[in-house]
């Protein structure tokens, strides 16, 4: 068996230490030669001396610096360190790399994660906002390429291993789950009262902070319709969500004949993140045993589109498509970090996101330039409102 080079773009986040973890208890079947990450050089650090990969690159020029100079002028000789978008796509294309784990969160993660399909790699995609805002360019240029894309969301994953050895000419249409995030079954005024803290309880995942409060509006659901529609080659009408607080099932097919196939496991990121890593193989014990006698039940029902709109903003996205997209995801960004900052109230994310999507006329979203100017135009947009709030 030969040993799988993997370069983790955005090694710092959660997706990328689970990655790490799993790379760590089977050393003779990963090598880690490239990690980039954002401003936590202390954590990369650690990471640099437990996996000596051959390049690094963070965000700028000061991080950086702060990382050579942490790490001593020996060990930084022989390690190249890059910065910027243009040091972490370089990463990102490394030759010497076999699978390419694209986990940075938001849109930063379009450039480097273009970059890596490009270089024709095999890529575990877990930042979904990519998807979402170029998924159209992305699955093209994959294509043109010869990248793979191999979904590391927990829901796609489900969806590709149930829909793995049949036709999809047969698939009728997908269900993604959701686990309605902590505050299902809450009125709207209770909900106007919650705290960035309250948000980032999430019951039943452990995730990085972006995502749980996606979750907790079910924007997240809505971010991973998108993001099916372009790994599937699926329609809006062809990909449903229902609620199932237990995270167990974590996605079903549903086939013509009305035969549904789900997925399950424990709820635990590094399940999905090691089929990605290994696929078509899989690796053992990775996550603990499912033991339903212990669950006992399995819930699901309908999501809760009044309490909870975002997930019916990004249909909405998705129906009206080219930019409109992008334009979900860049308000969501801003209404998060704003939300994050006690600058506006966890109901406010919503009303952005729609003021925004209001005030947009759809263009196309043929080519970069157009999606990332559309982004621009929706962060400026969603930041002069979060001000008259
Ligand atoms: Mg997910």
């Amino acid at each position: 068996m030969s040993i799988k080079r993997i370069t983790i773009l955005g090694s710092t986040g959660s997706i990328g230490r689970n990655a790490l973890a799993i790379v760590a208890r089977h050393r003779n079947r990963f090598r880690v030669v490239a990690l980039t990450a954002g401003q936590n050089i202390d954590l990369l650090k650690k990471q640099i001396h437990a996996f000596s990969p051959e390049i690094v690159a963070v965000a700028d020029k000061q991080a950086a610096h702060a990382l050579e100079k942490k790490i001593g002028r020996r060990k930084s000789a022989r390690l190249r360190i890059l910065f910027g978008q243009e040091g972490i796509s370089a990463a990102a294309e490394y030759k010497k790399s076999d699978f390419v784990l694209s986990a940075i969160v938001g849109a930063a993660g379009l450039v480097p994660g273009l970059a890596a399909i490009r270089a024709g790699k095999t890529i575990g995609l877990a930042n979904k906002e990519a998807l979402v805002m170029a998924g159209r360019i992305m699955i093209q240029q994959a294509k043109k390429y010869g990248a793979t894309l191999l979904p590391v969301d927990s829901e796609h994953s489900a969806i590709f291993q149930c829909i793995e050895g049949h036709k999809k000419s047969d698939v009728r249409r997908i269900i993604l789950t959701a686990s309605g995030g902590p505050f299902s079954g809450k009125k709207m005024r209770e909900l106007r009262a919650i705290t960035p803290a309250q948000a980032l309880n999430h019951p039943s995942w452990k995730m990085g902070r972006k995502i749980t409060i996606d979750s907790a509006t079910l924007m997240n659901k809505g971010l991973e319709v998108i993001e099916a529609h372009y790994l599937f080659g699926l329609p809006a009408e062809k990909i449903d969500v229902i609620v199932h607080p237990q995270s167990i099932v974590h996605s079903l097919v549903e086939f013509h004949d009305r035969s549904c196939i789900a997925q399950m496991s424990v709820p635990d990121m590094k399940a999905p993140i090691a089929y990605a890593l290994t696929y078509p193989d899989r690796l053992t014990d990775v996550v603990h045993a499912l033991s339903l006698h212990q669950i006992g039940m399995l819930t699901f029902r309908k999501p809760e589109m009044k309490c909870f709109p975002c997930l019916a903003y990004a249909y909405r996205a998705l129906r009206e498509g080219g930019t409109m997209p992008s334009v979900l995801n860049a308000s969501n960004e801003v209404a998060v970090h704003a939300f994050l900052k006690g600058a506006i109230r966890f109901t406010d994310i919503p009303l952005l996101i729609k003021k925004t999507m209001d005030r947009h006329t759809v263009q196309s979203d043929k080519t970069l330039p157009l999606v990332l100017e559309a982004d621009r135009w929706a962060r400026e947009t969603a930041k002069e409102l979060v001000q008259k709030l």
